[in-house]
């Protein structure tokens, strides 16, 4: 079975179909709210795409244009497919197409299910490989500065997990991947400058989140 996932959520644009293969198969907005509610999940998909003042009215004709329009540029793997969805010659929905590696749609489909187990070493190989996957066959992405840049004022040093600290990098230069995540509100733990001298020497993993651990 292959699984979609939701790559952009796009904001209707004419621009006629330009999928090869797929199908396409005509229904009406009623029709598709009714499957929906009934459980089918594929109508509830397309009733999500739609737009508030969607043209033509609940009971008139709808033309749905499923397909693909090729490879998917700059995602990896190289070759991921993505899966559009047309109504009414209007692009709707891309998604991209993934699935298991011992599932018999493996052949024909590229990209694999994602990696849930995020702390293991293999999940660890495979980010360290997509990194430099990008680093070197990536031709629109900015490639690494052949001087190392200087590194954030301070960094968290995870190398022993059991004891990691806050270190201050004084201008130090070195190559480092930035994790973006988001921290919602203020955090109790945050570093101020009445706990910088103890977070120099240990910060207590119980406070930092499984992200950055
Ligand atoms: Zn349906
Ligand atoms: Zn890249």
């Amino acid at each position: 079975m292959a699984h979609l996932g939701l790559l952009q959520k796009v904001h209707p644009s004419r621009g006629g179909d330009q999928t090869s293969g797929g199908f396409t198969y005509r229904t009406t907005w009623a029709e598709v709210a009714s499957r929906a509610s009934e459980g089918c999940r594929w109508c509830q998909l397309v009733y999500a795409t739609k737009e508030e003042e969607e043209e033509p009215g609940p009971e008139s004709p709808l033309r749905i244009v499923v397909g693909s329009q090729g490879c998917l540029q700059n995602c990896t793997p190289k070759g991921t497919q993505d899966l559009s969805v047309f109504i009414d010659d209007t692009l709707h929905f891309i998604g991209y197409v993934y699935t298991t590696a011992d599932d018999p749609a493996a052949q024909y489909i590229v990209a694999r299910n994602r990696v849930l187990d995020v702390g293991t070493t293999k999940s660890l190989a495979l980010a360290k490989q997509s990194l430099d996957e990008c680093i070197y066959t990536h031709n629109s992405c900015p490639r690494p500065l052949a001087l190392p840049p200087f590194l954030p004022t301070r960094l968290i040093d995870c190398s022993n997990v059991a004891h990691p600290r806050l270190i201050a990098t004084d201008g130090t230069r070195g190559s480092y991947a930035a994790l973006s995540y988001v921290w919602g509100e203020p955090q109790p733990h945050s570093t101020t400058v009445s706990n910088l001298e103890t977070y120099l020497k240990f910060i207590d993993p119980e406070h930092l989140p499984q992200t950055i651990l």
